[in-house]
């Protein structure tokens, strides 16, 4: 029993939130404050953590979703074995980095590439500036970040009234995507934010029956009013890789926006910005005016894309 379009009647569509994913069962948290586990009718299983979803409730507590409604942004990653959704509907992506153990740059970098061709603004958070030994190195593998002008915020979760307030106005009436590899204190801050959201999590999974391969899933928190105003925070797993082969060329060139000066300014129409002569952004890079660490970036997305090989 389905209304028309445009109508509102009893049996009329409900309207929700995903908060959490698990494979292709969905929990919605509908517009009244009450979640339902919901799954995908059909077989385009496409909704992300922070979709708004139309879904017809079955019984008390479950549902199917209809329809996916239009969606501002979706960060995802690909390689030419799958394709991950991170989130959709999100206005800031914080990138969890720490003075120890090492992080990856490549994927810090990858993860603005991503987050830049999808209309995120990116935030790093420099945890652990409590054990200040891998303070001056974290710093200097952040500086072809730092020269992009993106924001770099230094702290440390375990003090979690400082984090508060240092998170608290970039948080505020957002929704904001929590990434980091293991290790750099991801869990800390998400409980300094969230309290009790790891708890949250594993009874989330024991009332799904879900095994223990699911109970690292990406969910939606909303972040308690004491600490940040309107502010949503969904934390996602599955930041060991950043493939970006659905960019197209021109996508790739967009997600080095310290290009974009010398755009336009290359002696042939169609360069590629990697050897032709007369290249502007090339001689930007001996110029020193392009970090060296971002063009190699480029070059191996440029790389991986034509060849179609994980890296
Ligand atoms: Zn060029």
């Amino acid at each position: 029993m389905r209304t028309r379009p445009g109508r509102h009647g009893p049996q009329a569509g409900v309207r929700g939130r995903v908060v959490a994913a698990f494979g292709r069962h969905f929990t919605v948290e509908c517009e009244d404050g009450s979640t339902r586990q919901c799954y995908p009718r059909g077989k385009k299983g496409t909704a992300a953590v922070g979709d708004w979803v139309m879904i017809a409730p079955e019984g008390p507590s479950e549902g199917a979703i209809d329809s996916v409604l239009p969606r501002r942004n979706l960060l995802y990653r690909s390689d030419e074995m799958r394709t991950k959704q991170f989130a959709a509907n999100v206005d800031q992506l914080l990138i969890v980095v720490a003075t120890e153990p090492d992080f990856s740059d490549e994927l810090v970098g990858r993860a603005l590439v991503g987050a830049i061709n999808a209309g995120i603004a990116p935030l790093v958070l420099l945890n652990k500036i409590d054990r200040p030994a891998g303070l001056p190195a974290a710093r200097a593998r952040l500086e072809p970040v730092a020269a992009l002008d993106v924001p770099i915020l230094e702290l440390s979760a375990r003090d979690a009234g400082a984090t508060r307030a240092a998170l608290a106005p970039r948080l505020a009436e957002r929704t904001s995507l929590l990434l980091g590899q293991s290790g750099m204190g991801k869990s800390t801050l998400l409980n300094a934010l969230v309290p009790g959201a790891s708890a949250a999590t594993q009874e989330h999974s024991q009332a799904l029956g879900a095994g223990k391969h699911t109970t690292t899933s990406t969910r939606l928190y909303h972040v308690p009013a004491g600490i940040a105003t309107g502010a949503d925070l969904i934390d996602s797993p599955g930041f060991q890789a950043f493939g970006l082969q659905h960019l197209d060329g021109p996508q790739i060139v967009n997600g080095f926006p310290e290009f974009a000066p010398y755009l336009g300014k290359c002696r042939f129409y169609n360069c590629t910005h990697v050897h032709e002569p007369g290249c502007a952004v090339l001689q930007a890079l001996e110029a020193g005016r392009i970090h060296p660490q971002r063009h190699a970036l480029y070059r191996r997305l440029l790389e991986e894309r034509e060849l179609g090989q994980r890296y």
